[in-house]
């Protein structure tokens, strides 16, 4: 028989991680009942506020003798229940088993729980109807994300190696040779790719809370990251390791919409005019986008760095497709911007002072009147429009890898661009 388990909501920002309890239960599990492919992890909506980081479930799929099945699901839920981090009101694990093949209604509410807001009945009702067994702990949140985790497509995917942590070195700093991670990655990239940041020279592999990853490389090409983990010197001890499939930097999360479709927690993909000048509040950069439908605010976070650079370079009228999730910033519906890219930038005009008609020289601004400032000449002061180039290109601009969403495409991936050139080959709204 086959059986899908998923699992989620195990973990808090004080432990814990659903992947380590997922590596801990594969490897077990695989004593018990053969694997059908890789362990699974999917991201699922990046703007939902539950999440503790990345939004990430965990789901893996065996063939197995009838009568074993009972005792995987056994340890399934001792696991869980040993393991999760219970103390943390944020954290409301669920499991779920499936038999058998995946329904086609699975995969819709997957494909909604990475794209909007689903509700824990939400959750129960579809299990109900698609013959799931779920176990909810406290709120059991984590149903959603469990159940949702076993009906992804997962049609396009990456791979993500997690290395971990043996446990007596858990909330300390992570011991890794910086320049082996240089190194590897400079061998790999880019079908191993997020190793580094070559701008800021930081390593990006090794995350900073108190879960039991070590490491984490990511790639297209499994060789390739397994390779890069041989090449980096860890100079602490591994405890051990899994490769993972997951839908991670596929894009898979944005849908094309209208700018009035859109509603909280929603990641997307609009085509609008840039509708007033930019402003700035905390070190955010804003602006507002329009369509035939309506008006949203987006915002370029501090964390985006340098990417919000480009945003200022924006104008009104100038047409952009913008990708992003959807969330609350002071009360106001906000397109949080992942990618965007010009489509039709509108003439940049700037106002000089002509030159001096008398004798060529610089004039000066005195009020509402210009002086020539090598022979005194006055005249009324009126300036001259000139076209100046826009510097910004036809092309898509993204936000750090550090700032990135684990959904989101890096454009040196194939692909990278698709979601967004697909709506600008489309005739304008
Ligand atoms: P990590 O990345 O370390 O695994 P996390 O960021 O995944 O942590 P979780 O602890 O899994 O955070 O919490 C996310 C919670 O949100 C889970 O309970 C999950 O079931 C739920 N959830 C996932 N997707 C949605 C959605 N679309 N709508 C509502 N709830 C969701």
């Amino acid at each position: 028989m086959i059986i899908h388990i998923g699992i989620d909501d195990t973990d808090s920002p004080n432990g814990m991680c659903t992947t380590y309890l997922g590596a801990l239960l594969y490897r077990e599990l695989s004593r018990l009942a053969d694997p059908i492919d890789l362990p699974r992890l999917i991201r699922l909506n990046p703007n939902i506020p539950y999440k503790t980081r990345g939004n990430g479930a965990v789901a893996m799929t065996f063939k197995a003798e009838d009568g074993v099945v009972p005792r995987i699901k056994d340890i399934v839920l001792f696991y869980v229940s040993q393991l999760a981090d219970f103390e943390h009101e944020n954290t409301n694990p669920g499991v779920v088993f499936l038999e058998g093949e995946v329904p086609e209604k699975l995969r819709e509410f997957s494909l909604k729980a990475l794209r909007e807001h689903v509700t824990i009945e939400e959750a129960e009702k579809t299990a109900r109807e698609v013959g799931a067994e779920y176990f909810k702990f406290k709120l059991g949140r984590g149903i959603i994300g469990s159940l949702a985790a076993i009906g992804y497509p997962l049609e396009s995917f990456t791979y993500e190696l997690l290395a971990y942590r043996e446990q007596e070195n858990w909330g300390t700093p992570r011991r890794v040779n910086e320049e082996s991670v240089f190194l590897a990655d400079m061998w790999a990239y880019p079908f191993s790719y997020d190793n580094v940041d070559p701008y800021k020279r930081v390593v990006l592999i090794t995350p900073h809370g108190k879960d039991p990853v070590l490491a984490g490389i990511r790639g297209v090409d499994k060789a390739k990251v397994l390779q890069v983990f041989e090449m980096v010197e860890f100079e602490e001890p591994v405890a051990f390791y899994q490769l993972y499939k997951t839908n991670q930097n596929t894009d898979d999360h944005l849908v094309q919409k209208k700018i009035g479709e859109l509603k909280l927690y929603d990641s997307a993909v609009v085509r609008g005019r840039v509708a007033g000048p930019y402003w700035e509040k905390g070190r955010h950069v804003f602006f507002e986008l329009e369509d035939e439908t309506g008006k949203i605010r987006v915002a370029a976070f501090e964390p985006t760095k340098k990417f919000r650079n480009w945003v200022r370079k924006l104008l009104p009228g100038d047409e952009i497709i913008a990708a992003g999730g959807v969330k609350e910033h002071d009360g106001v519906l906000t397109l949080n911007l992942e990618k965007f890219y010009p489509v039709r930038l509108v003439p940049k005009i700037e106002h000089r002072k002509p030159k001096c008609p008398r004798c060529g020289g610089t004039m000066k601004s005195k009020g509402d009147y210009l002086k020539c400032k090598r022979c005194g000449y006055k005249m009324p002061k009126k300036l001259i429009p000139v076209e100046v180039p826009r510097d910004l290109e036809k092309k898509i601009y993204e936000v750090p890898p550090d700032a990135r969403k684990h959904l989101s495409r890096p454009l040196v991936l194939p692909g990278g661009e698709d979601k967004l050139v697909e709506l600008s080959e489309q005739p304008s709204g």
